[in-house]
């Protein structure tokens, strides 16, 4: 995934088992080189870059983790309005964000068009265990996959007995149970400094996942424009917004992770509309002028009392 993970686990109180903490690494990597096999468009023979290659209108076996990833994404899809969009391959790598390594320069029209006309959900088709392109499009799961693993890890920590943990890939976290103080975790979401005196601002959560999208780290300038790698799949083009970082608290990684990207594409106002209207946990940083504000859903703010 391009990424790094993090994991913390509270050892057992009684000596029910012990850590063996390099076997219970070794395992986790093991769990990750799967997934990453499953769903990397950076592995050319991964089960997914093999669906997008596959025939156009032939219907595909896929495993159980892949179909439950294009079916999460697809709810959110429709969710959010076409914001959130797995099939924005082309388009991603056409700026230069994708597997297929470009320069840092901003496309033409024409070329723009074609990578258009080859996205969109509707085109991808799902059935039970199988699905199909109906139309040549190339599906990207980095909005989500990073989320997933998060899940993934997590009930594999449950089946190994762990009641008490933490996992982290790329940003994305989802905790279990207590912190090593026996105290819910505390997440802290970063801020710019010029928010709330520099604080940042920490939520105590319970079971379940806290996901952010923004525009601070991955994104190339160009003539002073700043271009995210979060792509509206309505225009083609990198979003233009003055969105600084939307985080999404949900119960489980994959759906926190996937709305926070489609709630990036919306925008301060349509996305906290969304957020609202759907009951999302929704904190956002706004740029205004040469400073920040912050808002939250009606849900979210349930959350910090
Ligand atoms: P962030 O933390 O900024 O949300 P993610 O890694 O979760 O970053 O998602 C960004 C990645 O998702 C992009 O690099 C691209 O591969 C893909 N992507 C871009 N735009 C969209 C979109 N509208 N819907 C789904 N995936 C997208
Ligand atoms: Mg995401």
């Amino acid at each position: 995934m391009g990424t790094h993970y993090h994991i913390t686990v509270v050892g057992p109180e009684s000596g029910d088992f012990d850590i063996n903490v390099e076997a219970l690494q070794e395992a986790v990597e093991e769990q990750l080189v799967e997934i990453n096999q499953m769903m990397s468009t950076y592995i050319d023979d991964s089960e997914l870059m093999q669906f997008n290659r596959a025939p156009v209108n032939e219907w595909v076996e896929l495993s159980e983790p892949v179909m439950e990833v294009l079916t999460i994404s697809e709810d959110i899809s429709q969710r959010s309005r076409g914001a959130f969009d797995i099939t924005v391959g082309p388009l991603v790598n056409l700026w230069g964000f994708g597997p297929e390594m470009q320069p840092e320069q901003v496309p033409d029209d024409e070329a723009l068009a074609a990578a258009l006309a080859r996205t969109g959900h509707t085109f991808l088709q799902l059935d039970v265990n199988r699905a199909r392109r109906t139309n040549n499009i190339s599906v990207d799961l980095s909005a989500v996959a990073k989320g997933y693993g998060v899940d993934q890890l997590v009930d594999f920590l449950v089946n190994r007995g762990f009641h008490n943990f933490m996992v982290e890939i790329g940003g994305e976290v989802r905790v279990i149970g207590d912190s090593p103080r026996s105290t819910p975790w505390r997440i802290a979401i970063e801020q710019p400094s010029v928010l709330a005196g520099g604080a940042r601002l920490a939520l105590n959560i319970d079971n379940h996942a806290v996901a952010t999208s923004g525009d601070y780290r991955n994104y190339f300038e160009v003539d002073g424009v700043r271009y995210s790698h979060t792509i509206d799949p309505t225009t083609g083009r990198p979003i233009r917004h003055n969105l600084a970082s939307v985080t999404v608290v949900a119960e489980t990684a994959a759906r926190a992770d996937a709305w926070a990207t489609a709630l990036n594409v919306l925008g301060p106002e349509k996305g906290m509309a969304l957020a609202n209207a759907e009951q999302l946990a929704v904190y956002m940083i706004v740029k205004e002028g040469d400073g920040f504000t912050d808002t939250q859903s009606v849900t979210f703010s349930q959350l910090l009392q």
